[in-house]
């Protein structure tokens, strides 16, 4: 099979995202009253509502369509003020009452939009993005200084219901094939789910995960959901279909399941794009079929091949009359809509002189951002300046620190107040970057103050000129023949003295100022 980036000399390929999240914040399910909770007690939870028992009667939850509401503002979208609940009709175990209640044709949140900054590693995807200058668009992107902004369009967010959970016993992993006998439980049937549907504006695996990555983010962020996709409370599906370049006419897609983190959404895509490439390009045909990754496999597999909105027969539902949302409902949900991780960016960039590629980084999670924002109030007066190499640590030091042991950053012994004395030991030369880091390290291990450190290890670096002075005089007066080489032209000599005068300070001089120094009096 061809790699991703030979296919995309040849072919075009044309994603679209559905993604569902749980309403995991909210106390009750969808239409009735029952509790919502994780992991509790199977069919602890249910009702005659939710268990589709005859004459029972669905009320919609209100606070649920407060938190879609919530997540259509947050995207762009429009709010459409007239909506309706159907009845998607289908039979499976995992939901009693034999049809699933969604939205039709107009949900609660139609045409938003999301603009990805995609850039570094992420952006080399893009089929000749050197092509495009700074500035300069191509279709929905933008060029940038170091990637683009891609304008990826939102087709609707609609209301609706999770179904139960079936457990296949007997059988291998869980899975129903070779399974003896299957359990349900009803405690997850009626929980409030909310679905976005993306434009088929993306074009590489990057894009599809930067898509998932930000919305998450504003997820979190208005607090709808805990957008855990480990336990499934946000699952993205994607749909994929390759057309020549240069082509207007969208080829066959398939839709893609099983992409449970941002790595086996961005693998499932590049793995489904290289195979469709590969059936095309031997002549084959492209099966609308609904298909699992498998990432221990590192392929796709046919669940079954696509299904239409026929079968479902979906119907104006008889028990919930038209919704109509006030003026007044919607405004008083935009009131507590919050800061969002794009209005942070800015607001870093501003406040503190960020990079805008800086500020983005450090809002990516909120862990990162509440931190770096305590470390400004750490830094008071000093803020301003401090606030760069700030952001360099967190998005370095820090990140790759919590990447490796896993913890979360409250757990570690570094807080805001020693992240901000830790740079500013730097910023003021007491320590040079390479102390720094040995001091970081310190830090997290030791759980000790980068002071204490410094004083302990005897680390302080000397940058008083006098005490400088004094050694790059010595090392010249002991040199001679090395200075009568500087002084035939061979500047690379200052390397020497630069190396003596360490020795004699023992590591500890400030290597800008004996260079400067040496510069200074060599040239004498
Ligand atoms: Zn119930």
């Amino acid at each position: 099979m061809k790699k991703l980036e030979e296919v995309f000399e040849t072919w075009e390929a044309v994603i679209g995202l559905e993604i569902h999240a749980e309403l995991t914040t909210l106390n009750t399910k969808m239409f009735c009253g029952c509790k919502l909770e994780f992991g509790a007690e199977p069919n602890t939870h249910t009702c005659p509502v939710c268990l589709g028992l005859p004459g029972a009667l669905p009320v919609p939850n209100k606070a649920a369509i407060e938190s879609i509401v919530l997540a259509g503002l947050a995207t762009n979208c429009d709010i459409e003020k007239h909506s309706m609940f159907y009845r998607k009709n289908y039979m499976y175990p995992d939901m009693a009452k034999n049809f699933q209640t969604t939205q039709g044709p107009v949900a609660f949140c139609m045409r938003g939009h999301l603009d990805l900054d995609v850039d570094g590693p992420a952006a080399r995807e893009r089929y000749r993005l050197d092509d495009l200058g700074v500035g300069e668009s191509d279709g929905n992107i933008t060029r940038t200084e170091d990637g683009y902004v891609a304008h990826v369009g939102i087709t609707r967010i609609h209301m609706e219901e999770d179904a139960g959970k079936m457990v296949h016993v007997g059988g291998g992993e869980g899975r129903i094939a070779g399974a003896t006998h299957s359990l349900v439980d009803y405690n997850r049937a009626g929980t409030p789910l909310i679905e976005l549907v993306t434009e088929p504006d993306l074009r590489t695996p990057e894009e599809a995960r930067l898509f998932m990555q930000k919305l998450r983010q504003i997820y979190l962020a208005i607090g709808i959901s805990d957008c855990s996709m480990e336990e499934g409370s946000l699952r993205c599906d994607g749909n994929v279909s390759l057309r020549r370049r240069g082509a207007k006419e969208f080829g066959t897609k398939t839709e893609l399941k099983n992409m449970n983190s941002f790595k086996n959404l961005h693998d499932g895509l590049a793995y489904e794009i290289c195979r469709q490439a590969e059936v095309l390009e031997e002549g084959g045909v492209i099966y609308q079929e609904t298909r699992h990754w498998d990432p221990s496999a590192k392929r796709t597999i046919v669940m079954r091949v696509k299904e239409t909105a026929d079968d479902y027969r979906l119907f104006p539902e008889p028990d919930l009359a038209p919704y109509d949302l006030t003026d007044a409902f919607i405004e008083r949900v935009r009131a507590k809509l919050p800061e969002l991780p794009d209005q942070k960016a800015r607001r870093f960039e501003e406040a503190f002189g960020l990079s805008a590629y800086d500020a983005r980084h450090l809002v990516e999670h909120r862990e990162t951002s509440r931190f770096f924002e305590a470390c400004m109030e750490a830094a008071g007066g000093e803020a301003a300046k401090l606030a760069k190499p700030v952001a360099n640590l967190i998005i370095n030091d820090v990140t790759a620190y919590l990447n490796a042991e896993g913890v979360a950053l409250a757990a570690t012994p570094l807080s805001p107040a020693r992240a901000v004395e830790l740079v500013r030991l730097q910023a003021s030369d007491a320590i040079s970057s390479k102390q720094a880091r040995q001091v970081f390290a310190a830090v997290l291990a030791e759980d000790k103050d980068p002071e204490a450190i410094v004083e302990e290890r005897g680390m302080k670096q000397v940058s008083d000129t006098g005490a400088i002075e004094a050694v790059v005089a010595e090392v010249i007066a002991a040199n001679p023949d090395e200075v009568a080489r500087y002084k035939d032209g061979n500047t690379k000599v200052i390397g020497f003295f630069v190396g003596q005068c360490m020795k004699k300070m023992r590591g500890q001089g400030n290597p800008k100022v004996i260079n400067e120094l040496l510069a200074r009096r060599l040239a004498e």
